[in-house]
């Protein structure tokens, strides 16, 4: 009777697994203070892992550019959307302030985290989070088109 299964294949890894739960649900019912810890250290880790989820993002009171910053953002890039895809930048003018970083995400109001787009490309852009490819993109294009005495850099955090 060498090699004969005793239960259709995958069958006897399911029954081992059962046989391991068993033995352990009947040595928790043995041990109570073992069981207990065990149901305490899930619960706390899972309150640890919620309150950590549920952290508020520390965001600027200023929601929105103030008319001079919007301005300033449009002055500096002349007039004109900053947006540029595949190399070519939008042609139709600026106006609308953007935080390069979204606000909601906990990027600040300020100059260092705006820039000027059209309509269209600030409703695409919305909340979408720049990667680090965005931003190096749009300082070297800043370079070509700021004002020499203005900074292009990106920087969305609080000012110190
Ligand atoms: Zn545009």
């Amino acid at each position: 009777m060498s090699g004969f299964a005793a239960y259709p294949v995958g069958m006897e890894n399911t029954t081992e697994f059962l046989n391991v739960l068993r033995n352990m649900i009947v040595f928790l019912f043995e041990h109570p203070p073992v069981a207990v810890a065990a149901v305490v250290a899930f619960l706390v880790g899972t309150l640890i892992i919620a309150a950590h989820r549920a952290r508020p993002i520390a965001k600027d009171e200023l929601r929105g550019f103030t008319t001079t910053m919007r301005q300033e953002a449009k002055r500096r890039a002349g007039d004109r959307c900053e947006h540029s895809y595949l190399g070519f930048r939008c042609r139709t003018p600026g106006g609308h302030a953007d935080h390069i970083y979204p606000w909601s995400k906990g990027g600040w109001t300020t100059m260092e985290n705006c820039q000027s787009l059209c309509v269209k490309h600030n409703l695409q852009k919305s909340a979408h989070l720049p990667g680090k490819y965005y931003i190096n993109r749009l300082e070297a294009r800043r370079r070509r088109y700021f004002p020499a005495n203005v900074s292009g850099k990106v920087d969305w955090k609080k000012p110190a």
